[in-house]
């Protein structure tokens, strides 16, 4: 699981070599299978120019000096000072919020006022880690979509823009927080600037919250109010530790895209279905970690995805999980090695070992990649057409052949659909065969043998995101 191939480059000589072993593969895979071969092995989406020019668009740099500024704050603490001499002085939360704010509105400017600038502000009463009623803020930017049958969908990324050091009620000392979290709040910046100069059907949020490290509770308040006010929601990119700190042990190929198997969300129902199929890695959580992998084939990032099939760090947890809560897909990005020595420390050397979150471990180019993961896929589902719905696998009869149907994709950019499989072992998919304009389609392979499911496509090749069918009987 430790070493994984760099991206492949996409040659003449890799897409000749990815035809051939396309065919091989799908021969193998069907004498395991014992069906028929059908359909063409899976890898990579269709590139789409503009997209990819966005991506080069990603600044290193850029990224630097948002970090910068982040840690110039002094202390981000949910509960240090936010009062109108504190914003004035340059140090603590409510300064932290102002700017990122105002970063919001030059990138507005730029594209002619195309971004909404929000603020979601709440007071949260006391708790362990909030000694006394506190406003907390969480600052973020709408890009609209362009088209008003698709606008509704949203695609949501995010990064916690507080901090803490040693002591969560430490609110005058340092908390640089340069990794955790100016890392995650850098890429929901840069993707606003870099996004914002294009136009798509669909919705993206760029959110900075707060009170991550008093328990979630920025998060917890957005994610709510998504649910109560019944936002269609498709995908959240949480950006919690992308530093790609400097360690020895460090990959700087890689980043850990974290995804929960059984959603937190499932229902009793939902719960027996799983448990009947073997549906326990198939949340739409899961089908946003598969997609994320697909794009970063798709665009060659600089730093390649590693899915770990695990809600998030052992014991640990972060802001997607808030959203996960109200039955939101939303997935976690982290370089691929922390050095706690480096997190939620108070700045200082002790016994030679330099501790703190500060700027000279980031690696600001490592961050510019997972920036361009993350604005691949936001941009890649905003241009897509919505996934179809009410997708059924038909189980009334026994038989080996599998029908699968779907109601069309709603918001019309769907130009044709695509049937997507994978062995019940494998962790991506692996399969797919288009269908055209339809709602229905029959494979000649055994749905007890394999994992169906089914996604739109529009004329240009954007891919939606799959739907795993429901049985009908
Ligand atoms: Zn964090």
């Amino acid at each position: 699981m430790l070493h994984f191939p760099r991206l492949t480059s996409r040659s003449a000589v890799f897409v000749a070599v990815a035809i051939i072993s396309a065919v091989t593969f799908a021969s193998a895979q069907s004498a395991k299978l014992g069906s028929p071969a059908v359909g063409q092995s899976l890898d990579q989406q269709i590139v789409d120019p503009q997209i990819a020019a966005a991506l080069r668009q990603i600044s290193a740099q850029r990224i630097q000096a948002s970090i910068e500024m982040l840690v110039s704050f002094g202390t981000r603490l949910t509960i240090s000072a936010q009062d109108p001499a504190a914003v004035a002085s340059g140090k603590g939360v409510g300064a932290a919020r102002e700017w990122i704010k105002s970063e919001f509105d030059r990138y507005s400017k730029d594209c002619g006022g195309c971004l909404e600038v929000k603020t979601d502000s709440f007071t949260e009463e006391p708790t362990e880690r909030i000694p006394k009623a506190t406003q907390i803020t969480n600052v973020y930017a709408v890009l609209r979509g362009s088209d008003p049958a698709n606008a509704k969908r949203i695609l949501l990324v995010t990064g916690h823009y507080d901090s803490r050091n040693s002591d969560t009620s430490d609110v005058n000392g340092d908390a640089p927080g340069a990794n955790d979290d100016g890392s995650g709040t850098a890429v929901s910046l840069e993707c606003a600037r870099v996004l914002s100069k294009l136009k798509f059907p669909a919705t993206i949020i760029f959110l900075t919250v707060a009170g991550e490290e008093q328990g979630l509770n920025g998060s917890s308040h957005f994610a709510k109010m998504a649910k109560t006010e019944g936002w269609d929601l498709q995908a959240v990119l949480n950006n919690d530790i992308v530093g790609g700190d400097k360690s020895a042990e460090q990959d700087h190929s890689v980043v850990r895209v974290f995804s929960e198997g059984v959603p937190a969300a499932a229902t009793e129902q939902d719960l027996r279905r799983i448990r009947g199929l073997g549906g326990e890695s198939d949340s739409g959580s899961r089908q946003v970690a598969r997609y994320i992998a697909e794009v970063g084939r798709t665009y060659g990032a600089g730093v390649k995805p590693v899915l770990v099939f695990r809600l998030d760090r052992y014991l640990r947890g972060g802001d997607h999980y808030s959203f996960n809560q109200q039955g939101f897909s939303a997935v976690r990005f982290t370089e691929f090695r922390e050095d706690f020595h480096h997190q939620h420390q108070n700045v200082r050397t002790e016994n030679g070992i330099e501790y703190g979150d500060t700027l000279k471990f980031v690696d600001y180019d490592y961050v510019a990649h997972v920036a361009r993961l993350n604005a691949a896929t936001l941009a890649s589902l905003a241009a897509a057409p919505a996934p179809p719905a009410n997708v059924h696998l038909l189980a009334k009869d026994l038989e080996n052949d599998s029908t699968l149907t779907w109601d069309a994709s709603p918001g019309g950019l769907a130009t044709e659909y695509e049937v997507l499989w994978r062995e019940t072992s494998s962790p991506e998919w692996e399969h797919a065969q288009k269908f055209g304009n339809v709602t229905r389609a029959t494979l000649k392979l055994s749905k007890d043998n394999v994992i169906f499911a089914v996604r739109a496509v529009d004329g240009a090749g954007h891919c939606s995101l799959p739907v795993v069918p429901v049985p009908e009987r």
